[in-house]
């Protein structure tokens, strides 16, 4: 670079020192030059008519320069109005983006207002005016103004993004579903508007659909492959819940096929448990005998990890109908998970039906002295009255019972909303198969899904 600036320099002096002898050779001999013309006479040096040519040229030049600038400049001053313009435009800008941040809303949508004013077209001061709004409580300004968005390739995508969060907030599910289908319509590729669209199908109980949905989830590789696995089980599992009842066969090879796909997740194995468990019921055959051997096993398994009320259910089912051999198989289950209060209520209601007042106060009150139970508070009345015919006491028990809410039973991974029902998606923050049991330990050991598939019926 050095070299250069001095290669200039030698060159801008060679060049007046060419131009002073040039000037200095004219000037020993300035000669004459005369100019006649209609009776009108100039008569000069040729040195001084040659240096008069060359100022016309500069001034040639020169005027030409001005006359260009002077035609740019209602332009260049057009330039710099917009210039200061989306300055303005754009400090407003992150002015508002900060003042959003902070939690300011009207600030926010008043710096949007006035970014909007000096960058209309501006993707960014769109969704900060509609961010704003919708902070703001204007959620029909808001609304407006996304589908605006809607327009612009570059600022759909956060548009549909803010129509499904905003969607989630209503309570009519034909809403948000005919958002997603609309949100899948323009963006059918994207993680989360396939999502959206799969939990609002399900929201709607359209489970065939949101099966194919899940399936394009699947090929599009937008969850892993253990994601996939269980969010394809409770699909299975909710299409099962919709076949009817008159096609069982139909029923039972959806929910085998959940099973299959992720043993390990409670809802999808009680549900098994059950199928397995009306099977049971409904044969009386040596063969029956067999499978509801296999079916207490892998119950009294899932009640040694933690025993819940679906699972207390379906040892009723399944245990002998005499007193004394129920009482039995209600001691067995308990011994699974002792000190339980379930195991105390399994072995309590045995108990009570045996007429053995003392053993089944014993477990209830056991489970009193743990947590209230309104289950084990109704057991309580009932042995009061069976055991003492005292209908005051039994009375205050069924009262306490009245007054203690139900434990949740159900709990969601991802928002922790506590739910009495388990439901396919969260209804809280809409996490598809992330309800599990409440205060449940971790998921059932590798072991029981072997043991568990090995169960399976060979038609899958
Ligand atoms: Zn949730």
């Amino acid at each position: 670079m050095r070299l250069f600036r001095w290669l200039r320099w030698i060159w801008r002096l060679a060049l007046l020192t060419l131009l002073v002898a040039i000037i200095a050779w004219l000037a020993q001999d300035s000669g004459s030059l005369e100019i006649r013309w209609r009776g009108w006479q100039l008569q000069t040096t040729a040195l001084m008519g040659m240096g008069f040519v060359v100022a016309v040229a500069i001034l040639t030049v020169l005027m030409d320069r001005l006359r260009r600038w002077l035609v740019g400049w209602p332009a260049r001053r057009r330039d710099r109005r917009h210039t200061r313009r989306l300055e303005k435009g754009l400090n407003a800008l992150s002015e508002g983006m900060l003042a959003m941040a902070s939690g300011d809303t009207r600030q926010a949508q008043k710096l949007a207002g006035k970014a909007s004013r000096f960058v209309k077209k501006e993707p960014l001061a769109m969704l900060l005016s509609a961010q704003s709004a919708e902070m703001g409580g204007d959620s029909a300004t808001a609304q407006t103004l996304y589908h605006r968005m809607l327009d612009l390739p570059e600022t759909r995508v956060p548009a549909l993004r803010a129509l499904l969060q905003q969607v989630a907030k209503n309570p009519d599910p034909t809403v948000g579903l005919a958002v997603a289908r609309q949100a899948f319509a323009l963006e059918p590729t994207i993680n989360w508007v396939q999502e959206g669209l799969l939990v609002w199908l399900g929201l709607n109980h359209h489970w065939d659909d949101a099966d194919q949905i899940l399936q394009k989830m699947i090929t599009d590789r937008h969850l892993t492959r253990a994601e996939g696995q269980r969010w394809r089980a409770v699909v299975l599992l909710q299409q099962a819940q919709q076949v009817p009842s008159t096609q069982q066969d139909a029923r039972e090879r959806l929910v085998a096929q959940a099973y299959r796909l992720a043993p390990s997740y409670r809802p999808v194995a009680i549900a098994y448990l059950g199928q397995l468990t009306a099977q049971a019921a409904q044969s009386g055959s040596r063969s029956g005998q067999s499978e509801s051997r296999q079916t207490k096993t892998l119950l009294h398994k899932w009640w040694a990890i933690q025993p819940c009320k679906e699972l207390l259910d379906l040892h009723e089912q399944l245990a002998p109908s005499e007193p004394f051999a129920h009482l039995r198989a209600a001691e067995a289950l308990a011994a699974k998970k002792p000190l339980h209060p379930l195991s105390y209520l399994a072995v309590a209601q045995a108990a009570l039906a045996c007429k053995l007042w003392g053993k089944a106060r014993q477990q209830l009150q056991a489970i009193v002295d743990l947590e209230p139970l309104p289950d084990a508070f109704r057991l309580m009345a009932a042995l009061e009255k069976s055991e003492h015919g005292s209908k005051e006491a039994a009375y205050k028990w069924m009262d306490k019972a009245s007054k203690t809410a139900e434990p949740a039973a159900w709990v969601c991974a991802s928002c922790h909303h506590q739910a009495a029902e388990w439901t396919a998606i969260c209804s809280s923050c809409h996490a598809v198969a992330s309800l599990d049991l409440a205060g449940g330990e971790v998921d059932g050991g590798k072991d029981l899904e072997d043991e568990a598939l090995a169960s399976l019926p060979a038609v899958l």
